[in-house]
């Protein structure tokens, strides 16, 4: 172990996602466990720049590896983005002589922290922590598996309907830029079809699609569209295009919203969240810097901060076809 650093700082970042406290708590009990003090920063790099933080120990984190959010709270900070901004959070760093920083958050925390470590040398750590799994270098985010949960959970009770009135529904998740949830969803749901950003199916597949699931004897459907479908349509102009085309369909729309990033984490997002709090802890004392921890193939793994940031996360286009095959 690295015996320099005797400090670390952790925060929450951006978007939250259940399991940022179980990663808390692996930090914070990590940090107890190797004899290094730890200091929590509070509402982000906000918090940082407005020296909020609170030291902690084993038991500031009892109880919470359960809770959905952050206890840490979350922020969107413009100032940071700023040099004066970023020399303010410094001073934070340099008051409490913290040597080392675990950032749990998206990409945009990631670039944050790589050009907050490349200004003023203090080593960083990434956890990615969002629910939309759109990060390279780990095959799953925290978050991720429990918005999936919340978002088949929610279609399941959205079917029952669906079949009691022959209707078509039309249910919008999130994913602005990456389809990993409408995708893996759609799939666990029974979803009939998938739009997504990465791929334009077209509107006329998806009529021809419910067109033929109709004649073979459907009477209900699912369609699960990601916010940010290619056709760059949204879904109510969607649905309204279905509608007018398949009058025999009585349409409606849900938007799941905010409601997928929130309530308690999966047995996986904790599991996750601990086996990354305790390795950022461990490689951070071991000298690893500007690299963000991720899960290969069932082992954890670093990846450079800039290779995170930069690569872009493909989605598993082999589910696409699963999908097409079981919306027979
Ligand atoms: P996420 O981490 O979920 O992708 P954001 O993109 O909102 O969320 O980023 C979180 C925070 O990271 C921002 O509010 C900002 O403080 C910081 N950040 C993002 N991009 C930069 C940047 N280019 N330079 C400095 N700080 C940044």
């Amino acid at each position: 172990m690295n015996t320099t650093i005797k400090r670390i700082g952790v925060l929450t970042s951006g978007g939250d996602a259940p399991g940022m406290n179980a990663a808390v708590r692996a930090v914070v009990r990590s940090a107890s466990y190797f004899n290094v003090e730890c200091i929590a920063i509070y509402q982000g790099y906000q918090g940082l720049i407005d020296d909020k933080t609170k030291v902690m120990n084993a038991r500031s984190v009892n109880n919470i590896i359960n809770k959905g959010g952050t206890i840490l709270k979350s922020a969107r900070c413009l100032e940071f983005r700023t040099k004066e901004g970023r020399k303010q959070a410094f001073e934070t760093i340099k008051k409490h002589e913290i040597d080392g920083l675990v950032v749990i958050g998206g990409d945009g925390s990631f670039t944050g922290a790589m050009i907050f470590q490349s200004e003023f040398k203090i080593p960083v750590i990434g956890i990615p922590g969002t629910i939309d799994n759109d990060i390279f270098g780990t095959s799953h985010t925290i978050g991720y598996d429990t918005a999936l949960n919340t978002v088949i959970d929610a279609i399941d009770k959205i079917r029952d309907t669906a079949i009691s009135h022959n209707r078509l529904f039309f249910v919008e998740v999130m994913g602005r830029d990456a389809g990993h949830i409408a995708l893996n969803a759609g799939i666990g749901a029974g979803a009939e079809e998938v739009l997504i950003p990465e791929e334009n199916l077209g509107l006329e597949r998806l009529l021809e699609s419910l067109q033929r699931s109709k004649k073979s004897g459907k009477s209900s459907s699912i369609v699960v569209i990601a916010e940010g479908d290619k056709s760059g349509k949204n879904v109510f102009q969607i649905a309204e295009h279905i509608e007018k085309n398949l009058p025999y369909y009585e349409v409606r729309v849900s938007v799941l919203g905010h409601m997928q990033r929130g309530g308690s984490p999966s047995c996986f997002d904790r599991v996750l969240a601990s086996r990354m709090g305790v390795f950022a802890v461990e490689s951070l004392l071991n000298g690893s810097s500007n690299v963000m921890v991720g899960l290969d193939n069932g082992e954890m793994i670093l990846t450079p901060l800039e290779k995170a940031i930069k690569t872009k996360s493909e989605i598993n286009k082999n589910l696409i076809r699963v999908s097409d095959i079981l919306s027979v």
